[in-house]
């Protein structure tokens, strides 16, 4: 005879039924990968595109400028062949500090031997290490720590020089060419911007990049200067603040509202920050963001082991899938695509993660996917994006079709997580591409005319050819909102006959 479960209720389904749920059509949460020397064949992207890329970053930290702008170029015409929409992020390097080159390639730091950091342009040896920050010693002061290659070994210093400091090796190890120098007590006197970064962007604009990612950003000001740089150059490119900075976080209202998205750079935030920092901030920024409306990259080492495996770790399964679950509208892979043994794979791994995450979320949440900050300011955008996701559950729709001509009102819908997926309907390729960042919007060629029943009838006659609707389902509608003229708007509530 079956037993009574005592921790279960008659009606209550049980656990493992409330796993078992089919994959949507359309995933809701975006993925970025980084395009390397693993990934820039032909052959590759359209194999990442095929798996569901949305976003192809491009980092120029590495590689020469000009070869990455006609990369950019590539991706775009293969994207075009295969008839997909793909944004490219190009990721300026900032001011990443970095010691120079060894004789040898490398030296030993002993622990709790005293070394000397050098601004000279010297070959660094025994006890020398030379950084390529000329303003090393003006900003970092007696006591404070110089993280080495991200953050394995430590010193702090002892004493200061004219053109050189001395430090106790804290935590010692092998130092080799070039590793990253971070320096997490100091304020920094170097600008954003790098004379390098002022060069990248013009590539990054001639090669037709939709959004630039800037780390290392610090203040509101180092945003400022970018659009100022962008203005110049008649660009419309959309701006992601890459936050790694502890300056950053002191200063993050300000950096939200004037950038167009940000990114959880969690490589160097968790040098410069301690480690076990890392996962309230990333669930903090994603509330901030979440909050005004912009769109929240979770980026870095979300599956490392891929690099060198072909399956994942249960660990980082279960960092996609939290980020998924907390809100973000993207998440992001590094070396895994770039320079891994495994990028398809591990952009399909990312994807079946998401997709089993937003099935449970759809199934069993009752479409409750997650927003994790609201706007307490309710202005009609705001209402709007509330009504249409409650819409979408309470009449189960089976999408939510915008006309947007900026991509705002797709914007609006998405910060609000409707059950339904949005086809956002607009006539610019470029506002397509910048819309396949946001969560859950899938953007489609709008024909002329931004009448709401002009963009039900459209987006209606794309979810019957993707044989997504019956008769009897729900689709609803939004028209007429614009960012400069927010007083009125058409939404339309239709059921399929
Ligand atoms: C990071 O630090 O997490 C990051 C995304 O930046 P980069 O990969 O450029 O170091």
């Amino acid at each position: 005879m079956k037993k009574n479960n005592p921790l279960r209720t008659a009606d209550e389904p049980s656990f493992v039924s409330d796993l078992n749920h089919n994959y949507l059509y359309f995933r809701r949460t975006k993925i970025v990968a980084t395009i390397g020397p693993a990934s820039n064949s032909n052959r590759m992207l359209e194999k990442l595109i095929g798996a569901g890329l949305n976003v192809a970053r491009i980092n120029f930290s590495h590689g020469d400028p000009k070869e990455l702008s006609s990369l950019m170029e590539r991706i775009r015409s293969v994207a075009r062949r295969m008839n997909k929409t793909v944004a490219i992020l190009a990721d300026l390097c900032g001011p990443k500090i970095r010691v120079g080159m060894f004789k040898g390639d490398s030296i030993v730091l002993k622990d709790k031997s005293i070394v000397t950091v050098t601004i000279d342009p010297v070959i660094g040896e025994g006890t020398v290490i030379p950084s390529q920050y000329k303003g090393l010693v003006k900003d970092v002061h007696i006591g404070q720590k110089i993280l080495l290659d991200d953050g394995n070994l430590e010193l702090k210093v002892v004493r200061k020089r004219e053109r050189s400091v001395e430090a106790l090796v804290v935590q010692g190890g092998i130092l080799k060419n070039k590793k990253g120098m971070n320096l997490p007590d100091s304020k920094l006197s170097v600008s954003a911007l790098t004379p390098k970064d002022r060069s990248d962007l013009v590539w990054a604009v001639k090669g037709g990049a939709d959004y630039i990612a800037l780390s290392f950003v610090r203040t509101a000001q180092d945003i400022i200067t970018l659009r100022h740089l962008l203005k110049s150059m008649k660009s419309d490119v959309s701006v992601i603040a890459k936050i790694e900075m502890p300056e950053a976080l002191e200063n993050i209202h300000a950096i939200v509202d004037l950038s167009d998205g940000i990114m959880v750079a969690r490589g160097d935030l968790g040098v410069e920050l301690p480690a076990r920092k890392v996962p309230i901030i990333q669930n903090k920024l994603i509330q901030l963001a979440n909050k005004a409306n912009k769109p929240v990259i979770v980026a870095t080492q979300m599956l490392e082991s891929m690099i060198e495996h072909s399956r994942p770790t249960r660990a980082e399964v279960t960092d996609v899938a939290s980020a998924c679950l907390a809100g973000s509208d993207a998440v992001m892979l590094s070396a895994e695509t770039a320079s891994g043994k495994f990028p398809v794979e591990a952009l399909s791994t990312m994807d079946e993660v998401l997709r089993e995450a937003e099935a449970y979320q759809f199934f069993a949440l009752n479409g409750k996917f997650t927003r994790a900050g609201m706007d307490e300011n309710n202005q009609l955008y705001e209402a709007l994006g509330t009504a249409i996701a409650q819409l979408s559950r309470d009449l189960q729709a089976r999408a939510v079709f915008v006309h947007t001509a900026s991509g705002y009102t797709a914007r609006i819908v998405s910060a609000d997580r409707p059950a339904a997926p949005i086809l956002a309907l607009t006539q610019s390729e470029s506002v397509r591409r910048k819309l396949n960042l946001f969560w859950g919007v899938h953007p489609y060629p709008a024909k002329p005319g931004d009448d709401v029943n002009q963009c039900m009838k459209q987006g209606s006659e794309i979810i019957t050819r993707l044989k997504l609707a019956k008769s009897g389902d729900y689709v609803l509608a939004l028209a007429g909102l614009s960012e400069r003229k927010i007083e009125t708007a058409s939404l339309l509530v239709r059921k399929i006959g």
